[in-house]
């Protein structure tokens, strides 16, 4: 059937709308997942609706596998590795877990120790290997000490033909530390791979940033020291991640006195001097591997282990609300509800 000219028309414009209105791109997609018991925000630009909720769904589950098989405590390929070390036999490690193994040796080479995954068994001892937040007395020194006495580091692992052993029974992994940063830079080579170049991958604070938010720069928050709302916004720059290591965040109490959740490896107590050590880099498993060292190295250390690891931009928060910062974060960070009472800049890094 032949349509009038003017109807053929009128139907050639809808078309045409409908067909411009599906490849449009929408402003922005945005959805929450609930994974590593926390909240994670993406919000990706540029794509269709479809093309965004496809790409979620591949990052959802890449997700999944991490949360199980790099557990540190659940059923998973990590707690049967963990097992495997009491053996001194190599066993075999897939190549989804095994670069968290070879990318920490190296953190923890640089970190000189401070960030050090493979002190799970001390972590254990705290209570720290459980969903809920552990009470009751702290762990003898006694036990304690058996275990700093054994000196537990990722220098003990021997990786071979993907296999890796360990020479010291005292080994146990835990990528607390690591786990989240290094997950959000996978996200975003997945959202990369799937055409999405814009977007934000934010776990409660700790995010990864691709392109840009509509021709500027992404706005993110730095997450409060005491936990609540935003200490200062900051731009962040295409393929940027900021990650923050909290020590307020989860802690044994007991007698009033607080137990966080941070381990100095040396001395196998957990760290108090400071609330919280943001990072920006652009490799969101390093940011987490140093904020989680410089909470350890503290107000005295943090700069020789910022230096150490080729951080550029670095910001502390001790418990009594004094804020260290490198200069270039200096430049970058524009604190919410006023500046801190007391802010030290150190040299450039
Ligand atoms: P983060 O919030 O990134 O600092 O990670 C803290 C988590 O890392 C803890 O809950 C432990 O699972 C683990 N952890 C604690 N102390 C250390 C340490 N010194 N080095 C590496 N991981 C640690
Ligand atoms: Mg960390």
């Amino acid at each position: 059937m032949r349509l009038p000219y003017k109807q053929s028309l009128l139907v050639s414009a809808i078309t045409l709308f409908v067909a411009v209105a599906c490849s449009k791109p929408a402003a922005e997609y945005r959805q929450s997942l609930f994974i590593f018991g926390t909240v994670v925000d993406l919000k990706l630009r540029g794509v269709s609706d479809q093309q965004a909720k496809e790409a979620v769904q591949v990052v959802e589950r890449a997700f999944q596998r991490m949360h199980r098989d790099w557990h540190a405590w659940k059923p998973g390929e990590l707690s049967a590795l963990n097992r495997s070390f009491a053996s001194d036999k190599p066993h075999p490690v897939t190549p989804f877990l095994l670069p968290l193994i070879t990318q920490s040796q190296l953190l923890f080479e640089q970190s000189e120790g401070l960030f050090n995954p493979a002190i799970g068994k001390l972590i254990a001892l705290w209570g720290f290997h459980s969903d809920e937040l552990p009470s009751g007395p702290p762990p003898s020194p006694e036990a304690i000490a058996a275990l700093v006495d054994l000196a537990p580091g990722m220098d003990d692992l021997e990786v071979s033909n993907g296999q890796v052993r360990s020479h010291n029974p005292a080994v146990a992994l835990d990528f607390g530390g690591f786990a989240k940063g290094y997950a959000l830079d996978i996200a975003i080579d997945l959202l990369h791979k799937q055409g999405v170049e814009s977007a934000i991958v934010n776990a409660g604070g700790d995010l990864c940033v691709s392109g840009d938010h509509g021709g500027r720069p992404w706005r993110v928050g730095v997450r409060h020291p005491q936990g609540v709302g935003i200490l200062a916004a900051v731009d962040a720059l295409d393929g940027e991640c900021l990650l923050t290591s909290g020590n307020y965040e989860r802690y044994r109490k007991h007698d009033g006195v607080r137990y966080p959740h941070i381990i100095d490896p040396r001395d196998g107590l957990p760290v108090r001097h400071i609330a919280s050590a943001t990072v920006i880099d652009r490799e969101g498993g390093r940011a987490d591997a140093a904020a989680t060292a410089l909470t350890v190295a503290g107000p005295g250390d943090w700069y020789h282990v910022a230096r150490r690891m080729r951080l550029k931009y670095v910001m502390l928060v001790d418990e009594a609300g004094t804020v260290y910062m490198n200069p270039a974060m200096a430049r970058r960070v524009d604190f919410q509800d006023g500046a801190p009472e007391r802010i030290i800049i150190s040299d450039p890094l």
